[in-house]
């Protein structure tokens, strides 16, 4: 409006915007300069009144309007008639946003009252795009050294944030140029004119020696500290001897090198003759980070990774001033191809809520930009991040959280970070196809995470920690089947990092109930459902359809792969050859013969077929299995299940051995059933239910609703010795006062009365005739017509039971075929041998041999031949390995040594030895044989090897030749 206000005492040519407005609301714009205009993309004074509807606070993209006014009042009321440094978005008349800094002061005029006369300058800008003042470069050029020498130059530290936490992990420095005479600078109007004039040196060393001052008092005052990032200019490189500088500064203020991070551009790496990379390659070396910062700015992003090594990548801005989806795709893909190099990311350039999520959703691991906070000096930096709440992170969970973030992977497959400390159980992430299953069952994340800490009695709340430390122990990735409120849950997880107590897991599940790729539309009735638990391999047979259908299989035996799905006489068929020992070969075949199963499960007393095989795990090794052939129930339907699952050490599976020994008791002691299962009728049920009673040595019961006995088996009464069963019928057991604490198995049996749980392996312990035993128990509901009518039960003593298992295992470390260890015993023998390391410093190798011929003598010969061609093998290891070699079959063809070696030349002169053993078996029982063996040696003293990869890193650089035979071969035959 008035235009012919006039500023007094302003400099014709200011650099940079200046206007000027009232301090009162509405705050009008009384004046404005050409550079203003510039800013707004505006002609006159007159449009941009418009523009702003004739208030200065609409200058401002609303989103910034409240944070910004709010900070000048700040600053207004604390310093009186001055505010500095507000960063804001304005939007242009154009609809452009750009980025500016704001300082102001109140000056008094007597025809208008108070005014404030303002200076916006633009920033966050790339030199490149506009022409910076002459004066102000010819300014820079000539006063570098007086800013330096009278702290003209300041340092400016913006916050970098842990995705996964919000809490600061660390700080860019940024220099600011605050000059006496002109003011504010932003490094876009000094940095191009130093690195042009060679002096971007001096800059730099100052920026690291003072962030190094900074850091070092204030861990001498004891105040925390996060390590900074600082910027090299390409110029740096060629003016002095970068490693050097940053290596001396260091040196001097005594700091620990895993606090200074160094950013290096992506166009300055990507048009680096070799020098450059040198040093980044040395200043790694030497235990720096170095980050490319800008990455994907450029063209050469994605080949520059293949040639360059660093330890993050920060993503251009640039990727989120259009913030499509197809910008997303491009972020969330080179995010992904970061992580598969083993590299950390970063995205900058952060402003809103909606960017932060997106990027914590596809697991970016570090986040810096307006969001989280500006550029400003340390203290106030550190107050706006405390301000916010957010966190410092300590030096001792950096390497935790890269781990973690390191973990996730973009996926549609439901993926969490499950951490687990103190006891308690955290979802640090989880991703959109976990909530989603989550809400599937009618649960939240966080009734989960709740049910994982809070229900001491609920099974959920045991099989979480159980599950956890078998994966703990294992060191690998396992899978896990579980219940929640009537959904089956299919588990698998393995340990991401581990640092003070705390584990994280990464954790992935499926509602399995509903998974329809697994179960098609079939009826996930209650028996199948508990047959999950009771597995190690489930196959639904339909004889109508004549398909199979994979529902379990713990081995490495994949059916789709094998591409057999259908077709019941073919998977039957590679079952076999995959997985079936080869004793056991004829005994599987005629169990498993299609034509007549369905007869034969008719005929069988109780509609279950049984039969023992010996089967490979996924590890190589055979085991004794448990198989079963049931008829599913279903009325009219010719399903069955093919199920196997093994005699191990998992106290679960030992009620599956109750049910059917207690079944083949009841067959054995006469009770003859010949209808299937479904069609039993009450008097047989009867029958059989005594004949259990009476019979089985295991000790059942049942209860009803009040959790009175109504009932006991008899080797129940005979292991509390009591002579009748009235000694308890009617009573609880709260009544009988046996149990230690009655507490749990009460709780527990109302889960199963109440909620229809079922209560697997729960421990307890009880006294009998003044002894005290560890008991474990399983129950389950009783249901009539729908209704849970009670409960019925079956106890183990598990001391007993412990006993039972380590006799049955004690035998199992030998390899039937060659008389050597299987892969059982060889684990056995690398603790030991891992002991000698620790203990006596002696080193070990391990040397893996391969017959990768074995499979066309078995075509060519049959399985008795190859089985003496093992036994030859055997034999010629043995004589050649020397006599302190521990030797294994830990594969079908597969041998494993270890031996003392005090280094690989010497593991690889013993192997050359047992190999040209091994190369003059020309003939087996008279039959010819051309043999090849590859073989791979890992030594214990190598880089990165310990007693838990020793054995993969080997099996890897088998795989690795087989893998490259593989190529040559069809590289011949094209
Ligand atoms: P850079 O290393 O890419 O630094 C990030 C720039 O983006 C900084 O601008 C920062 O203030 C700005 N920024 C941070 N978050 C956001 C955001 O959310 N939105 C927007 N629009 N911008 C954001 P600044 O401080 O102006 O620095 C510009 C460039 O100057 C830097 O880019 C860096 O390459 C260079 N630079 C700054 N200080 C130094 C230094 O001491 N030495 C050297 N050699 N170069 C420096
Ligand atoms: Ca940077
Ligand atoms: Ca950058």
């Amino acid at each position: 409006m008035q235009k012919n206000y006039q500023p007094v005492n302003l400099p014709n040519e200011f650099p940079g915007g200046f206007y000027v407005c009232t301090l009162s609301r509405p705050r009008r714009l009384l004046f404005a300069n050409a550079e203003v205009l510039r800013l707004f993309d505006c002609h006159d004074f007159g449009e941009l009144t418009v523009h702003i509807q004739n208030n200065v606070e609409n200058m401002l993209m609303p989103e910034d309007i409240k944070q910004v006014h709010s900070q000048i009042e700040r600053q207004l009321s604390a310093k009186g008639t001055r505010f500095e440094h507000i960063c804001a978005r304005i939007v242009t008349h154009t609809g452009r946003p750009r980025y500016v800094d704001i300082s102001g002061c109140v000056v008094h005029s007597l025809e208008e009252g108070d005014l404030l006369y303002c200076l916006m300058l633009e920033t966050g800008n790339r030199a490149s795009d506009y022409q910076i003042d002459k004066d102000i470069r010819e300014y820079v050029i000539e006063n570098i050294d007086t800013a330096l020498s009278r702290g003209w130059i300041h340092l400016y530290y913006q916050p970098v944030v842990r995705t996964l936490t919000g809490d600061l992990c660390g700080f860019e420095v940024l220099s600011r140029w605050i000059d006496p005479k002109i003011g504010f600078l932003s490094p876009g109007m000094f940095i191009p004119a130093l690195e042009q004039t060679r002096q971007i040196h001096k800059l730099d060393t100052y920026i690291l020696k003072e962030t190094c001052r900074t850091i070092r008092s204030r861990m001498d005052k004891g105040l925390p500290t996060v390590p900074v990032s600082f910027n090299l200019s390409r110029v740096d490189f060629m003016l002095l001897d970068v490693f050097d500088m940053i290596e001396s500064t260091m040196t001097e203020f005594r700091l620990p090198r895993d606090l200074l991070h160094i950013e290096v551009t992506e166009s300055v790496v990507a048009e680096d003759p070799g020098h450059i990379r040198a040093t980044m390659d040395r200043l790694r070396d030497e235990g720096y980070e170095v980050w490319i910062d800008d990455f994907g700015s450029g063209y050469s992003s994605l080949n520059l990774l293949k040639d360059v090594n660093c330890d993050l990548i920060k993503l251009d801005m640039g990727f989120l001033r259009t913030f499509t989806e197809k910008s997303r795709q491009i972020i969330a893909s080179t995010i992904s191809m970061a992580k598969k190099l083993g590299i950390k990311t970063l995205m900058e350039g952060v402003e809103t809520s909606e960017q932060a999520d997106f990027l914590a959703s596809i697991g970016c691991g570090r986040l810096q930009g307006y969001f989280f906070g500006k550029p400003q000096p340390l203290e106030g930096a550190f107050s706006h991040m405390k301000a916010a709440g957010a966190g410092i992170e300590t030096r001792l969970w950096h390497h935790y959280y890269d781990m973690a973030a390191s973990a996730i992977h973009e996926t549609d497959e439901p993926l969490t970070l499950l951490e687990f400390a103190g006891g308690k159980f955290h979802f640090l992430y989880t991703n959109a196809g976990y909530r989603e299953q989550v809400k599937s069952i009618h649960y939240t994340v966080r009734d989960i995470e709740a049910s994982f800490n809070d229900n001491v009695n609920a099974p959920l709340y045991r099989d979480i920690r159980s599950l956890v430390h078998a994966t703990e122990e294992s060191g690998r990735r396992e899978t896990y089947f579980c219940t929640i409120a009537n959904n089956y849950i299919r588990t698998v997880m393995h340990v991401v990092a581990h640092t003070d107590g705390h584990t994280l897991f990464c954790m992935s599940s499926w509602n399995i109930t509903q998974d329809s790729s697994h179960m098609e539309n079939q009826k996930f009735d209650d028996n199948l459902r508990y047959l999950y638990m009771m597995f190690d391999s489930i196959y639904i047979v339909d004889f109508d359809a004549d398909t199979v259908n994979q529902i379990r299989e713990k081995s490495a035996f994949n059916l789709l792969e094998q591409g057999c799905e259908n077709g019941i006489r073919k998977m039957t068929e590679a079952y076999g050859r995959a997985l079936v020992y080869e004793d056991d070969l004829e005994a599987y075949q005629r169990y498993v013969a299609p034509e007549t199963i369905l007869q034969r499960l008719h005929d069988s007393p109780d509609g279950i077929l049984n039969c023992c095989l010996r089967l490979k795990d996924r590890h190589g090794s055979y085991n004794w299995m448990g198989c079963s052939i049931l008829l599913i129930p279903e009325a009219g339907s010719r399903k069955v299940a093919y199920t196997a699952r093994s005699f191990d050490d998992r106290a679960d599976n030992i009620a599956f051995m109750v049910q059917s020994m207690v079944k083949s008791d009841a067959a054995q002691k006469g009770t003859h059933l010949s209808p299937a299962p479904g069609q039993l009728n009450d008097a047989y049920k009867a029958m059989l239910w005594d004949s259990q009673q009476r019979n089985s040595e295991f000790c059942y019961f049942w209860k009803d609703t009040k959790r009175r006995f109504l009932g006991v088996s008899h080797s129940f009464l005979r292991y509390y010795g009591f002579d009748s069963a009235q000694d308890v019928l009617g009573r609880t057991d709260e009544d009988m006062g046996w149990h230690v604490d009655d507490g749990p198995y009460r709780d527990a049996e109302l889960e199963v009365l109440q909620k229809g749980r079922v209560i697997q392996n729960q421990p307890g312990q009880c006294i009998i005739r003044g002894v005290l035993h560890h008991i474990t128990c399983y129950k389950w509901p009783l249901y009539n017509q729908g209704r849970i009518v009670g409960l019925m039960g079956v106890f183990f003593d598990a001391d007993k039971m412990r006993k039972r298992i380590r006799d049955i295992s004690e035998t199992s470390y030998d390899d039937p075929v060659t008389g050597l260890m299987n892969a059982r015993g060889w684990a056995d023998a690398m603790f030991s041998y891992d002991e000698q390391r620790t203990l006596q410093k002696r080193q070990y190798s391990v040397l893996l041999i391969e017959n990768a011929s074995y499979d066309s003598v078995v075509s060519a010969y049959g399985m008795d031949i190859a089985r003496q061609l093992l036994q030859r093998e055997a034999d010629a290891i043995r004589k050649m390995a020397g006599r302190r070699a521990t030797i294994a079959r830990t594969g079908q063809a597969t041998f494993a040594l270890l031996t003392y070696d005090k280094d690989e030349d010497e593991a690889r002169k013993r192997a050359s030895d047992v190999l040209r053993a091994l190369n003059s078996i020309h003939e087996i029982a008279g039959n010819p044989v051309t043999l090849v063996f590859r073989y791979a040696i890992a030594h214990s003293r190598e880089k990165g090897v310990s007693t838990e990869n020793i054995y993969h890193i080997a099996q890897d650089r088998l795989h690795q030749q087989q893998k490259t035979e593989r190529r040559q071969k069809r590289r011949r035959r094209n």
